[in-house]
């Protein structure tokens, strides 16, 4: 089996609450807690999840953009976990993100000309004319016509200022790309087209993808596997057809099935689940989702459950999945 493009080991990110006048730490929030994945080439891995669940520090996490408290972050060859600024700047090129806001992602002041051309500068001594001509073929590449060089961000609509800064997370041939919510922003009509072109982009330069969203019909369209995350940690990981079919979680299982279908005629039996997801400076102990869980046992609230691979390639973090049943759970008596 080839290398994976990126290789992630027990990541975790706490952050310190502090208060008082000594500014003594009040309270450690775990917002990453224990993740671990691997994504190979050409392969997208979503990572989904309710609001605040950690998905999107765990790209900034990748990106080496905020810090680890603990565990590491493999880049092809290299542990870049505790690289100095100038070692890391080296590898940059090698991982870009692209965020949902693409309009405040892109400097207005600036042509996309300039913007595309940016990171281009940063890494490489190309002339002003090869610069300009791989500029032009990046626009080209993205769907944006050739005059759109001399445009600002404002004379863009969403869509295309999307399209802006996929070629310029692209314009350093990164072999990692984390897009994180990056159609959230743009009208149903859009999105598609953006799927499409980060898929068409994928196919062809092979590139691995850490897609972050909270939209399973965005999730489903781009993913090949997918993580679900709740409070901090996987709590499931798996290919697309086995989520999306077969969810072993029962929080997975809750995401699924309150998502819309589109075929009206076609009814999932939705479990449901209550209240709202736990603050993570006070989460629960155990499992965490034994507050909202409708299977919760005794062992569920003092025990928290390992991620374990169930079926090849498809990994559970619930003690009723441990021992391999993947049937329908049973709800505890009374
Ligand atoms: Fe529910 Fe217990 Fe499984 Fe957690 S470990 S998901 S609380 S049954």
């Amino acid at each position: 089996m080839s290398t994976p493009v990126v290789e992630v080991t027990n990541l975790e990110k706490h952050f310190s609450v502090r208060r008082g006048l000594m500014r003594r730490e009040a309270v450690r929030v775990r917002a990453v807690d224990g993740v671990s994945f691997s994504i190979a080439r050409g392969e997208t891995l979503c990572l989904v999840g309710e609001s605040g669940c950690g998905k999107s520090t765990v790209g900034k996490l990748v990106l080496r953009l905020i810090q680890p408290t603990g565990g590491a972050v493999r880049l092809e060859d290299i542990d870049v976990t505790h690289l100095g600024e100038d070692e890391l700047r080296q590898h940059r090129r090698r991982m870009q993100m692209v965020f949902q806001d693409p309009y405040s992602s892109l400097n207005p002041k600036l042509i996309a000309e300039t913007i595309v051309a940016e990171p281009i500068e940063n890494f490489e001594s190309l002339s002003a004319s090869a610069r300009k001509a791989r500029v032009a073929g990046l626009l080209e590449r993205v769907g944006l016509r050739a005059d759109a060089m001399r445009r600002y961000p404002f004379e863009f609509s969403g869509g295309q200022r999307q399209r802006l800064a996929i070629a310029r997370a692209l314009a350093v041939n990164p072999s990692l790309v984390v897009a994180d919510e990056p159609v959230s922003a743009l009208d149903v009509s859009v999105q598609a087209q953006v799927l499409n072109l980060l898929m068409d982009l994928q196919e062809e330069l092979k590139l691995a993808y850490l897609f972050i969203s909270h939209d399973l019909g965005v999730v489903e369209h781009i993913g090949h596997r997918i993580a679900v995350m709740y409070l901090g940690r996987i709590v499931e990981i798996a290919g697309k057809e086995a989520i999306f079919n077969e969810p072993l979680h029962p929080y997975s299982q809750a995401l699924i099935t309150a998502a819309p279908v589109p075929d009206p005629r076609f009814k999932r039996e939705r479990l449901l689940i209550e209240g709202d997801v736990p603050s993570p400076m006070n989460p629960p102990s155990g499992c965490h989702f034994h507050t909202r869980c409708p299977f919760a046992m005794p062992r569920c609230r003092g025990e928290s459950p390992q991620l374990r691979e169930v079926v090849p390639g498809h990994f559970v973090a619930c003690h009723l999945r441990e021992d391999g049943y993947r049937g329908p759970l049973p709800r505890p008596a009374g």
